[in-house]
């Protein structure tokens, strides 16, 4: 019922031939699928990579995006640019945007709503530090970013939710299937209790942190987990297929 999305966030990653080299590789690759599949390029080859992907089923979406719609806001991109550029995602709430750039739940918020009111699907990136899953307080954090990033939201049908524990990323450290399974049951059951049942049923929860080919097919079997956010594997087709191909 829910269909998987694989969505590849490039960061600040690629420069203009490989990244529409990679585009291309993807876009003649991917066959067919069963998954949606989306990579996140730096906002500077948005354009080309979206022509590159062409009418294959690679979509094309961005790392961030400013909620105002238009201003004296030096350095910041709006929705109706994104979506003017080609997008149809937005990952918002992303830990390096949480963690490194300072990111509040209420400027993740602003932006989501401003998102979804332009017409983007948001990818909304929630999960612990290394020292709150120790300290036993994954749930507890994890609620906190639900019910901030999402205030004010009531439809749920083009929100994502990835659950990115911040010591996977990046790490090669992966979440066991266990800790992944009992996050995204958590994160649902958040949905069922603040939204309704049917929200829940519906809601992808994309897992991230550390996929890689050798561990997709097992992270993407669980009950709860609808996908996968993939930073470093996205980066390279041959990486970045077989983990599309697990999906089915
Ligand atoms: C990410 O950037 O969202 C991510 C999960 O990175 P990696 O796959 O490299 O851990």
């Amino acid at each position: 019922m829910r269909r998987p999305l694989i969505a590849g966030n490039w960061k600040m990653n690629t420069n203009r031939t490989g990244a529409v080299e990679l585009a291309k590789a993807l876009a003649d690759g991917v066959g067919e699928t069963a998954a949606e599949i989306l990579v996140c390029p730096p906002f500077t080859w948005l354009g080309e990579v979206a022509a590159a992907a062409g009418s294959s089923p690679v979509q094309v979406g961005a790392q961030n995006c400013w909620h105002e719609p238009s201003g004296a806001y030096t350095g910041e991109i709006s929705v109706d640019m994104l979506k003017d550029v080609g997008c149809d995602y937005v990952i918002l709430g992303h830990s390096e945007r949480r963690h490194v750039i300072g990111e509040t739940d209420e400027m993740i918020n602003q932006k989501a709503k401003a998102a979804l009111a332009g017409g983007l699907k948001a990818i909304l990136c929630v999960g612990e530090l290394l020292e709150e899953r120790e300290a036993e307080k994954t749930d507890e954090v994890l609620t906190t970013q639900m019910a901030g990033g999402l205030a004010g939201i009531t439809d749920l049908s083009n929100v994502v939710i990835a659950y990115e524990p911040v010591w996977a990323i990046g790490t090669g450290k992966v979440a066991s299937p266990e800790q992944a399974d009992a996050a995204h049951a958590h994160l649902r059951k958040w949905v069922e209790n603040n939204y309704t049942a049917e929200s829940a049923a519906g809601i992808r929860i994309l897992y991230g942190g550390s996929v890689k080919p050798d561990n997709a097919a097992t992270l993407l079997s669980l009950e709860n987990v609808d996908g996968a956010l993939v930073g470093g594997a996205s980066l390279k087709a041959d990486l970045f297929l077989p983990i599309i191909a697990a999906a089915g």
